[in-house]
């Protein structure tokens, strides 16, 4: 059932998908909105109480995306599955957040085009969405009397910076990027010559001088030099 809250933006982004997609809709006790997407057919989840237009437009910007037909995360997951070193850092929840990450700062621009406000993008959507106490939780990416790093930490550095990239307030993180490149000033070149490239990439003419493959693939290749001749527990 299409819930009775959407305005006339997200209704016209609506009938507009729906030429491509399967699209339903679907309540459930949850705190925002999801969409879950397979094989053309998208269901959104909402819950009735707390549902606006805002957030069901975010859902529907989610599947807006999936016409480019591009794969940023499940490429990496993918490709990088096999790799005994690296797999332990590149789990399926972080690859599905870099891929959320991706897509957020690609259907943001929309977003403000349908007339919606920053506030309403995200849920505590103004906050800084990472905090540099959390982030100086990681002391070190290299553990300290052996030559070993630990893929938990550097899990966690790469979500972090992602996050810090794709955040589409202006918050300040000066702090932040200055403690994430001592940290590791190579880890954090790789991350952040991939989401430059990221925010040039243009997702509505991709063939093969623009290709999603090449720049995933070009982050994995500089993730397995990066890890050569290192220790990952
Ligand atoms: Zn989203």
């Amino acid at each position: 059932m299409i819930p009775n809250v959407l305005d006339n933006s997200a209704t016209s982004l609506l009938v507009d998908l729906q030429k491509d997609f399967d699209i339903s809709f679907e309540p459930k006790d949850i705190d925002f909105c999801g969409v879950f997407q397979k094989s053309g057919k998208a269901t959104i989840y909402y819950n009735p109480k707390i549902v606006n237009s805002a957030s069901i437009a975010h859902e529907l910007l989610h599947v807006w995306l999936t016409r480019f037909n591009y794969s940023i995360g499940d490429h990496i997951y993918q490709g990088l599955r096999s790799d005994k070193k690296l797999n332990m850092v590149f789990n399926k929840s972080l690859c599905d957040y870099i891929t959320n990450c991706c897509d957020h700062f690609k259907m943001y621009p929309k977003f403000i085009n349908l007339g919606y406000k920053p506030a309403d993008f995200l849920k505590n959507s103004m906050d800084e969405k990472a905090s540099i106490k959390d982030l100086k939780e990681i002391k070190r990416l290299k553990q300290k009397f052996c030559c070993s790093y630990n893929s938990k930490a550097i899990n966690f550095y790469i979500g972090s910076l992602f996050s810090i990239f794709a955040d589409h307030v202006k918050n300040d993180y000066t702090q932040h990027h200055e403690y994430l490149k001592q940290l590791d000033y190579e880890l954090y070149s790789i991350v952040s010559d991939f989401w430059n490239k990221w925010v040039i990439f243009d997702i509505e003419n991709i063939d093969a001088s623009n290709s999603d493959l090449d720049l995933t693939n070009s982050f994995i290749d500089n993730m397995k030099k990066w890890v050569k001749r290192k220790r990952i527990v």
